[in-house]
């Protein structure tokens, strides 16, 4: 049974790698020829728009699925006519555009910060009218690790990025002639949210409909990339868990999903705000391969091929570091008990996820301990390895 999935980077690979043990192959289409999954699966090398690469790419696959949300729709319609796609393509309309997620969220009754659609300077201004400053402008598509995303804190700033962005902001109409409007918007206004931590839950739904949930993980990010995460997330409580569950649930529920879907969240004076979601496995979720009965990427094998889902229960307190433009010497990190280390396999290049290190550990105490005791390498500000760090960009 040979399984295509959209897009070749890490999360493919570890995609392939937990399905090795369950007899799948694996075929992938990316356009890089570098794609990292080149070293251990087939790969197509061909743009998503190329509709005959499509074509040849589906012939013989049980399913599509993608590790990647930013494929263009029309590959995965095109897909679908042809072989089935999960999660389903209608998905990915939402999880591209941050206007369309939020309008999702709020349609479920999902706590989300204030925002606003921003396609004109008139739109601009009246969005800081009403959502006040400090204010985060973000572009609704193609935004990822903090790419596209422009905080606000004084008039001066407004005035700036007025004029870097005065092309975007043009009142024109778009390409097919339409006036400009919230459903077109290049931009999304949001409050800044003065959050006390950021979270996530990654949750998986079987074709059949069977639901399952990883605890709660505490995420620490720097320059709007996820540096360490702590699973479970440290003082964890039953409410925010289930609150997240519930969240997750009607989400889950409402776009008739199957895979893996990852949602974001601020942690803001004991509430629960969602900032975004994935449709797809997720950087947050590394830790569940050494961490939990069963993996993420087995999971959503599982949940698209309807099978059982597997337990997500925890065997360990985890703790995932991201290794971003360098890796530490691989001997550094064996020698420190309980810690596993993912090399991807790509070519070093500043603010490239390069590899993970996951700690493992019989309690949360011991693994912080573990934190703390890593090798030089780890102790630079980017690790976040106190909390401190973390709140800083
Ligand atoms: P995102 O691409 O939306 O996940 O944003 C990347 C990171 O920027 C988040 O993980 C936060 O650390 C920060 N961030 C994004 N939106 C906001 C917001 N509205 N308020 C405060 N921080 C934010």
């Amino acid at each position: 049974m040979t399984i295509g999935i959209l897009g070749g980077g890490q999360l493919g690979y570890m995609l392939a790698l937990a399905g090795y043990p369950l007899g799948l192959r694996f075929r992938f289409l990316d356009p890089s020829p570098e794609a990292p999954v080149g070293r251990i699966a087939q790969r197509v090398t061909a743009e998503f728009s190329d509709q005959s690469a499509l074509e040849k790419f589906a012939n013989g696959l049980e399913l599509v699925t993608y590790e990647f949300e930013n494929v263009p729709l029309e590959a995965t319609k095109f897909l679908a006519e042809r072989v089935p796609v999960f999660p389903p393509p209608a998905t990915l309309d939402v999880a591209q555009n941050r206007l369309k997620e939020k309008a999702l969220f709020h349609k479920l009754g999902i706590a989300t910060t204030a925002f606003a659609a921003v396609y004109s300077i008139e739109t601009f201004d009246a969005a800081i009218r009403t959502i006040g400053l400090p204010a985060v402008l973000k572009t609704c598509r193609l935004g990822y690790d903090g790419k596209g995303q422009w905080t606000l804190r004084t008039a001066a700033d407004i005035t700036r990025l007025k004029n870097e962005l005065a092309d975007s902001l043009a009142d024109a109409p778009n390409e097919n002639g339409a006036a400009p409007s919230s459903d077109t918007a290049p931009f999304i206004l949001e409050q800044f949210v003065p959050f006390t931590r950021e979270l996530s839950v990654i949750a998986v739904r079987g074709r059949s409909g069977d639901i399952a949930f990883y605890p709660l993980v505490e995420n620490r990010h720097r320059g709007g990339i996820l540096r360490l995460s702590l699973a479970p997330a440290p003082s964890l409580n039953a409410a925010l868990q289930h609150t997240a569950e519930d969240i997750a649930r009607s989400v889950l529920e409402s776009l008739d999903y199957a895979g893996v879907l990852a949602i974001e969240f601020f942690e803001c004076e004991g509430r629960l705000l969602a900032n975004e979601m994935a449709p797809r496995v997720h950087n947050s979720g590394h830790w569940t391969i050494e961490g939990a009965i069963t993996s993420q990427f087995e999971n959503h094998l599982r949940a698209v091929l309807d099978l059982p889902l597997g337990s997500t229960a925890t065997t360990a307190f985890a703790a995932m570091l991201n290794l971003i433009g360098e890796t530490p010497a691989t001997a550094e990190v064996l020698a420190v008990p309980g810690a596993h280390l993912h090399l991807y396999g790509k070519t070093p290049r500043p603010g490239r996820k390069l590899g993970h290190v996951t700690l493992c550990a019989d309690s949360f105490e011991q693994v912080m301990s573990s934190l703390r005791n890593l090798p030089a390498f780890f102790h630079q500000p980017e690790f976040c390895l106190d909390s401190e760090s973390s709140i800083s960009a």
